[in-house]
């Protein structure tokens, strides 16, 4: 599959779930499921997000016309554990390589002029994960490309897969809502951990995937 029509495929598939999110978050329906109620709204802070998204999409561009050979390889035919395998270890880099970059925004600097437009969000909903200063999206976006970079160039599947996961995570972490199925076992528990983050316990719970580097480094709550 040609990677930038993937690309726009996966796009579609996150702006749905992406929505579907924020609707039932905000919807009165599941109300009881919240984390916690928004009480302080943000002026504006849908324009930045949609603004945001572009800038993102963007990025993505710029990486598809200049990272073949060196992120992914167009023409190349994993097996699927292969595929899977090379997603996991990005996706594995990168969050270990966030982990860093996240702390380091919490240092006052960095606060005070990049991270602390994030945590104007006291309260998460779902695409908040995109209320971020644009140099937080480009550091955030360099890293899972460089991460590709140390484990590849791996294949357009796996480029697909990493994005998806990546995208959504970030959707699931600011969604606010706790399902009672099993099935949604993984997207409340980093609900719940990241709300915390925009909460009561900031300087905690940095990586956004995999709990494992906030337990290693002694920041998991
Ligand atoms: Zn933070
Ligand atoms: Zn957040």
């Amino acid at each position: 599959m040609n990677l930038a029509v993937g690309l726009a495929g996966v796009g579609v598939a996150v702006a749905i779930y992406g929505s579907v999110a924020t609707w039932s978050s905000a919807s009165a329906q599941f109300r009881h499921l919240r984390i916690r109620t928004v009480t302080q709204p943000i002026p504006r802070k849908y324009v930045s997000i949609t603004l945001n998204s572009t800038f993102a999409a963007t990025l993505y561009v710029v990486a598809v016309l200049i990272g073949e050979g060196v992120l992914y390889q167009q023409e190349v035919n994993h097996s699927v554990l292969r595929v899977l395998v090379d997603s996991l270890l990005v996706l594995l880099v990168y969050d270990f390589l966030y982990y860093f970059f996240h702390r380091w925004l919490h240092t006052h600097t960095m606060m005070r002029h990049v991270h602390g437009v994030h945590h104007r969000v006291q309260f998460p909903e779902a695409m908040d994960g995109l209320f971020i200063h644009p140099a937080e999206t480009t550091g955030g976006l360099a890293l899972l490309f460089a991460a590709m970079a140390v484990v590849g160039p791996i294949s357009v599947a796996s480029f697909l897969i990493v994005a998806f996961v990546h995208a959504v995570a970030n959707i699931a972490t600011h969604t606010n809502l706790v399902v009672p199925h099993p099935a949604f076992a993984l997207f409340n528990y980093w609900a719940v951990r990241h709300d915390f983050h925009h909460s009561t316990h900031r300087n905690s719970n940095y990586a956004s995937i995999f709990p494992v580097w906030d337990r290693m480094f002694g920041t998991y709550r």
